[in-house]
């Protein structure tokens, strides 16, 4: 696999960068965080064009993809391709996906307090969450890279896509949770797809130790929250919402927050839209916790002075995250839209939810919390009733239909050691090596 450091090729149009040391990386790195210090890597791009050029490159992909059904602009991700990554036709692996409606219902704009609000659902996605648009770019980087399976440790949206995403490019994929309570509609999901399941006796953090094991010793290419790739996929969110909008800015854009994943890709989407031309005014984000879980909106309370960590509590399972992983990049979007983040009670979630879901709409609950963050900023006066306002949903009504859970420790096949499930793995990909052989 590619892991070394290279210079920087002022004519190349993705690097990968460390954000903590700065060390360059090339564009087919098997590296999910920096070799040398462990930092953040992010990933940069230099386009050819800018302003009107640009867009016009993405309008034309938009127009070319109904005359051809074969146009890699049919994907919501790919026709962004210059801002996501420079990768090959053949080496792309697109449902497609994206491409997902801005809707304006009244029952919600009365909910809301805002006349013209709109909501982007991203459970229109394949798999039904926003996690299909870094997924796409995250396998699409495992091709690349020739990786020997992918994995992740993730009991939600994240494993459902995973499992979808390494189906369709042929490539194994292993799901850590730990034994314990996960969300069966997730679950099952993952399954159906094919991803191995395996429950690991301990908790979240030996989930990520044996995960990262299997990436060190094993060639197991790893999409876990923090990987660079899935975070240039999630901005296409944005840049799809503003060319829906023919590059007109909203004023407001508010989005469920909980591993801070996508308050982090916004604002690296608006920085980027911002520089390049493709808008002439950043747009305000709007990031919203539940209350039981937001260690995020106490710290913009107190200027972000302090990273917080809670024990996290709410009904919102997609945003039940005491530690967010994202962090330190989603208080610079924040800073840098001159954004704000508030937080919800599950009340308050459930009553847009329930709005959201009778007008035909629909999601899932910690979806409804962007719109129910409106709603309270709209209350106190800081957002107007004649403002431009996108809420972003991030899952479709049918991935947590009762807000429920079950206990897998009644599945049949007992939790393994985190040493059983590294071996587990290994047979796995000895075989699957042995079956490919002709
Ligand atoms: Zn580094």
């Amino acid at each position: 696999m590619s892991t070394g450091t290279v210079d920087r090729d002022d004519t190349a149009s993705t690097t990968v960068r460390c954000a903590a040391c700065g060390v360059t990386l090339s564009d087919r790195t098997a590296q999910s965080t920096c070799t040398a210090c462990g930092g953040l890597l992010v990933v940069e791009h230099v386009p050819h064009h800018r302003g009107n050029l640009l867009r016009a490159v993405f309008d034309e992909r938009a127009a070319a993809a109904l005359r051809d059904v074969s146009s890699t602009g049919r994907s919501g991700v790919w026709r962004f391709r210059e801002l996501v990554l420079d990768a090959d036709d053949d080496e792309i692996v697109s449902h497609p996906e994206g491409n997902t409606p801005l809707i304006s219902r009244a029952a919600i704009a009365q909910f809301a307090g805002v006349d013209g609000i709109l909501v982007k659902h991203e459970g229109h996605n394949p798999t039904g969450s926003f996690k299909d648009r870094g997924m796409t770019v995250a396998l699409t980087q495992a091709r690349r890279v020739g990786a020997r399976a992918v994995a992740c440790a993730s009991t939600g949206n994240t494993s459902a896509s995973l499992s979808a995403y390494a189906a369709q490019a042929g490539i194994p994929s292993f799901v850590f949770v730990p034994e314990g309570r996960i969300a069966l509609g997730k679950l099952a999901q993952t399954l159906a797809y094919g991803a191995r399941t395996l429950q690991i006796r301990g908790d979240f953090d030996d989930c990520m130790r044996l995960a990262l094991d299997a990436s060190d010793k094993l060639g197991v290419y790893l999409v876990n929250s923090v990987n660079p790739f899935r975070i240039e996929g999630q901005k296409t969110i944005v840049f799809e919402m503003l060319q829906q909008l023919n590059w007109q800015a909203p004023d407001w854009i508010a989005l469920p927050a909980g591993n801070l994943g996508n308050t982090s890709a916004f604002g690296k989407a608006l920085a980027e839209a911002h520089h390049l031309s493709l808008i002439d005014r950043l747009p305000r984000l709007l990031a919203v916790q539940a209350s039981g879980a937001s260690p995020f909106a106490q710290a913009f309370a107190s200027g972000f002075v302090d990273r917080i960590r809670v024990r996290a509590e709410t009904r919102a399972t997609a945003i039940r995250i005491g530690d967010p992983a994202s962090w330190d990049r989603a208080v610079r979007a924040i800073e840098a839209t001159n954004g704000m983040v508030i937080s919800v009670t599950d009340d308050e979630i459930f009553a847009a939810k329930h709005v959201i879901d009778r007008c035909g709409v629909g999601c899932e609950p910690a979806s409804a919390a962007s719109v129910a963050g409106v709603r309270a900023l709209v209350q106190r006066g800081t957002i107007r009733p004649q403002d431009r306002v996108i809420a972003v949903l991030t899952g479709h009504l049918l991935k947590d239909p009762a807000g429920g859970e079950v206990d897998v420790r009644a599945a049949p096949e007992p939790p393994l050691t985190p040493d059983d499930a590294l071996a587990m793995v290994e047979r796995v990909l000895a075989q699957a090596t042995e079956s490919s052989q002709p």
